[in-house]
């Protein structure tokens, strides 16, 4: 079970019945109405706030319009379905100019810019030292160290070429994968979705990428909680946020263990190898593709390189890295002053 990042109303958890009570809210003066679905191999969690006296029948109709907005979202952009335009492109694009759909052009976009912004620290073209992991198969291994050195003069997202409306490969053999973005960008439309409907507090979940939206019906009150990436069951710290975007890429995230070492799903492209700079990365921004992006760079950057790039963006992050029994955290842009850690030992 993933979920990085955990978002409550305050005032539904009783330690932190204080803080609602500070900010002279009543308890429980609206309705949550929440689904859940399973999309893109996670968890996807929907809860809209609403005035007690709205329709219920209502929002679930409109929270299943969102899920399924999301669910044509994992049709096009997953590696693994056949159908899918990624892999379309995968496919094809090292023979020919392959046509896409605008949408998938901006997803495009922001992957190619987390590329470069990140100097390739976030590569979209991954996909295939993903594939020789193993990763999104039942068969996950360590492959030889020659098979993944041959591989890493494909992995470079200055190969791609996207013009037009079209994608090409500059090198036989190349991949993309989206998995870095593509949950982000499932909240987004989700939000965007229901925000067209109307609601104006509401909450978007997909694993460890989450999006809010609050009026004076729920600001205030709510907490975001991050994952301790050593024990499921406790939390790492909190902070404070109303409306935004947070994600947080972990190592705890997908793995496996062979010979008692653990190997995550989050490569490093310069060496092809899963990254072990940081063990988990949360970033904030104003949209989730763009908090999705962001946090699996920042996590393949490492503390240093990764707080001085959200820095420079302007954005708050907090990564994460573990010495013997502590977590060290990192934090940018005085996102340090907003954190309150709770548990930093790892036992
Ligand atoms: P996230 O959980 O958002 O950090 O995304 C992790 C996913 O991104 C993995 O499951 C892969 O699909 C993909 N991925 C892994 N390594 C990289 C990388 N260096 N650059 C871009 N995407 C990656
Ligand atoms: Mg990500």
């Amino acid at each position: 079970m993933r979920g990085r990042v955990f978002e409550t109303l305050s005032c539904l958890l009783h330690f932190a019945l204080a803080s609602c009570q500070s900010a002279g809210k009543q308890d429980a003066d609206f309705a949550i109405i929440s689904g859940q679905r399973i999309l893109m191999d996670t968890l996807i969690s929907i809860d809209v706030y609403v005035a007690k006296e709205d329709s219920s029948a209502v929002v679930h109709r409109d929270i299943a319009k969102a899920f399924d907005a999301m669910s044509r979202i994992d049709s096009l952009m997953s590696s693994y379905s056949a159908n899918s335009e990624v892999a379309e492109i995968n496919r094809r694009a090292e023979q020919e100019p392959v046509a896409i759909s605008a949408f998938t052009d901006s997803v495009l976009q922001t992957a190619l810019w987390a590329s470069e912004i990140s100097d390739g620290a976030f590569d979209v073209t991954v996909a295939p030292i993903l594939q020789l992991w193993g990763f999104g198969t039942e068969k996950l291994g360590v492959p030889d160290e020659k098979s993944i050195k041959a591989l890493l003069s494909v992995i470079d997202y200055r190969l791609m070429s996207r013009s037009s409306g079209a994608v090409r490969f500059q090198k036989e053999g190349m991949a993309i994968d989206l998995g870095g973005v593509a949950k982000g960008l499932a909240v987004d439309v989700a939000i965007q979705t229901l925000q067209a409907d109307g609601y104006r507090d509401v909450k978007v979940k997909a694993g460890g990428d989450m999006r809010m939206l609050a009026s004076s019906l729920t600001a205030g009150r709510r907490y975001i909680w991050i994952q301790h990436p050593r024990a499921n069951d406790k939390f790492f710290g909190k902070f404070r946020l109303d409306s935004g975007a947070v994600s947080t890429s972990g190592d705890y995230e997908r793995f496996f263990e062979q010979d008692g070492v653990r190997y995550h799903h989050i490569i490093d492209p310069e060496t092809g190898y899963p990254s072990r700079k940081s063990v988990s990365a949360t970033v904030l921004a104003k949209d989730s593709r763009t908090a999705d992006a962001l946090s699996t760079a920042l996590f393949v950057l490492g503390p240093e390189r990764g707080v001085a790039l959200a820095d420079s963006l302007g954005v708050d992050a907090v990564i994460l890295s573990i010495v013997g029994d502590k977590i060290l955290w990192q934090t940018a842009r005085g996102f340090g002053e907003r954190l309150e850690v709770i548990d930093d030992v790892v036992k």
